[in-house]
C-alpha cells in the first residue's frame, strides 16, 4: 500500500514537473530514475486513474500519442513539429471563442485546439543562432 502510494505521488510529481506534456513512455523513462523497478503498465494504470479521477488530463492528439499534463481547464496546445514538445495557448481561445459566438452565436462549452508547426528553439534561424555560438558558449 506504501509502495503504491510513493508510485502515485512520483508520477504525479513528474507531471507537475514537466510542463511539455510529457507521452506516457516518457513520464515512465524519468520516474525510473527513481523507482527502477516500476512498470510502463503501472505508469499506465496510474495516469488512466488520475484522469478518471479528473487530477490531470489525457490530450489526445491526431497523428501522435496521447499526451498528459495537470491542467483540467480547457485551454488550447501548440505542437512543435521537430521536438515534438506540446506547449500551451491561452490568447487564442478566448479570442476564438469570442468570435464563435460574436459572428455565429454558438456558445461554446468546450473544444479541443492544436496547432502545428515550430516552436521557437526549432525555428531555423533560431538553429543557426544557436550553431553559430557553439563554442563560445557551451550549453548542456
Ligand atoms: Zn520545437
Ligand atoms: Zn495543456
Amino acid at each position: 500500500m506504501v509502495k503504491k502510494t510513493r508510485q502515485k505521488e512520483l508520477i504525479l510529481r513528474t507531471l507537475q514537473s514537466n510542463p511539455f506534456h510529457p507521452t506516457a513512455v516518457s513520464i515512465y523513462d524519468e520516474v525510473r530514475k527513481e523507482m527502477p523497478h516500476i512498470s510502463l503498465a503501472t505508469v499506465y494504470r496510474n495516469l488512466r486513474l488520475f484522469t478518471d479521477m479528473g487530477e490531470i488530463s489525457e490530450l489526445e492528439i491526431s497523428g501522435g500519442l496521447s499526451r498528459f499534463e495537470v491542467r483540467t481547464d480547457n485551454h488550447g496546445h501548440f505542437w512543435c513539429n521537430t521536438c515534438e514538445s506540446v506547449f500551451d495557448i491561452e490568447m487564442i481561445d478566448k479570442e476564438l471563442n469570442g468570435r464563435v459566438a460574436r459572428e455565429k452565436g454558438f456558445e461554446v462549452s468546450n473544444y479541443r485546439l492544436v496547432l502545428r508547426g515550430l516552436c521557437p528553439d526549432c525555428q531555423p534561424a533560431r538553429q543557426a543562432d544557436t550553431i553559430s555560438s557553439l563554442g563560445k558558449e557551451p550549453e548542456d
